[in-house]
Formats: structure tokens, C-alpha cells, sequence
């Protein structure tokens, strides 16, 4: 089976991740998707959001997605989460199974300062979707998704919502429900 891993802080979940996952799992015929909130990214200086919150949003999210699951290996954990520690616990859960990391191309440009990359690189492999109409270059072993663009990201809402203005369009319906009846980011 070809089993896609798509990591973030999901903070919140919105339309940019699931249509851009969904176009990848169709053009690189991949069978599943797991996705996997963290913790507290290494590279985020912020705290999330609650673990409760944004697994409740993902759940949401990605129901009714064939093949689409949730997997909280990194909040179960304490302290940071390194990719490294994720892709070890998910060959030892699939090991007859072909891995394929999912990243933006934001993620891709700070590789380098992932820890134990290079061991990384030999676990799994890794394609790259390509984020606000960049063109960018990427380079062997990483494989580029030419994935349909949706220029949404989770700052995007976090600004939104906090400003007053319209965000609903942004993310599934009953994400936005459930961030209006938790009062999430408008302070
Ligand atoms: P923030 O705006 O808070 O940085 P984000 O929207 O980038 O958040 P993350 O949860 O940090 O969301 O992203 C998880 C993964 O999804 C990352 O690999 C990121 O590059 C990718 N990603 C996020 N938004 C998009 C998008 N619109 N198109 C393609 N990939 C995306």
C-alpha cells in the first residue's frame, strides 16, 4: 500500500490542506492519508491551539474522505515532535507499506534544519506541493506535486477571525461551527 503522511499543526485544518492532500492521494494513487497533528512544531514559536480543539477540527475536516484517517502519536507524546520519531513509530506500525511524507513548499525550504534529516530521507519519501503559485525548484530525492494551488493557510483565518471578518469560505462548515462555538481565535 502507498501510504501518505501529512504533518502540521493544523491550527486550524482548512481548505488549502484537504484539497491539496486529495489532489496528491489522486495523482500519486496513494491509498491513504494519514494525517498527524503535532504537538508543538520545532519551528513555531507559538503554542497551538489545544490538543482537544484541533483534533475535533481534523476529525470534522476529514470526514467522509475515502482512505482520509487521524493518527495522534505526536500530541500522545511529550514535548516536541520530530518528523524523525514519527516516520520510525510509522514503519514499525506499516512495514510492508510504502511511505510518502506530504509538505508545503515551506516546509521543504527548512529540510535542512530537520533533525537527522539525512536518516530521515532514507525512511520515507517525500513529495513537495507546491504553495502560493511558487515555481519553485526541487531537488532529488524530493518528488514536486504540480497539486492544484489554494492559497489558504491557517494564519490567514487566525487574522480573520480575530479582525471580525469573513473566514467560513476558508475551511469546512463544520470547522467553522465548531470555532464559533468555542470562541477559537478572536482574542
Ligand atoms: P500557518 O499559516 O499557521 O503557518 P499552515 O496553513 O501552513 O499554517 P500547517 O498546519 O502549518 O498549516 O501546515 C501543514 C502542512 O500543510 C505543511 O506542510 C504546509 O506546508 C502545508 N500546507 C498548508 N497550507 C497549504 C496550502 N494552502 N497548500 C499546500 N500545502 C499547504
Amino acid at each position: 500500500m502507498k501510504i501518505g503522511v501529512f504533518g502540521g499543526t493544523f491550527d486550524p485544518i482548512h481548505i488549502g490542506h484537504i484539497i491539496s492532500v486529495l489532489e496528491v492521494k489522486i495523482a500519486f494513487g496513494l491509498d491513504r492519508v494519514i494525517f498527524i497533528p503535532a504537538r508543538q512544531s520545532p519551528h513555531k514559536e507559538t503554542m497551538p491551539t489545544g490538543n482537544e480543539e484541533r483534533t475535533a477540527m481534523i476529525q470534522k475536516a476529514i470526514a467522509g474522505y475515502e482512505g482520509f484517517s487521524m493518527d495522534t502519536f505526536e500530541l500522545d507524546r511529550y514535548g516536541k515532535s520530530f518528523t524523525y520519531d514519527t516516520a520510525k513509530y510509522l514503519k514499525d506500525e506499516y512495514p510492508d507499506d510504502e511511505l510518502y511524507f506530504l509538505m508545503g513548499t515551506d516546509q521543504y525550504e527548512s529540510f535542512d534544519k530537520w533533525y537527522r534529516n539525512e536518516e530521515l530521507i532514507d525512511m520515507m519519501n517525500f513529495i513537495v506541493m507546491m504553495r502560493h503559485s511558487d515555481d519553485m525548484e526541487i531537488s532529488a530525492p524530493f518528488i514536486r506535486a504540480d497539486q492544484l494551488v489554494v492559497e489558504v493557510s491557517a494564519s490567514l483565518v487566525r487574522r480573520r477571525a480575530k479582525e471580525g471578518l469573513p473566514y467560513k469560505h476558508f475551511l469546512n462548515e463544520a470547522v467553522y461551527e465548531y470555532i464559533k462555538e468555542n470562541a477559537l481565535y478572536e482574542a
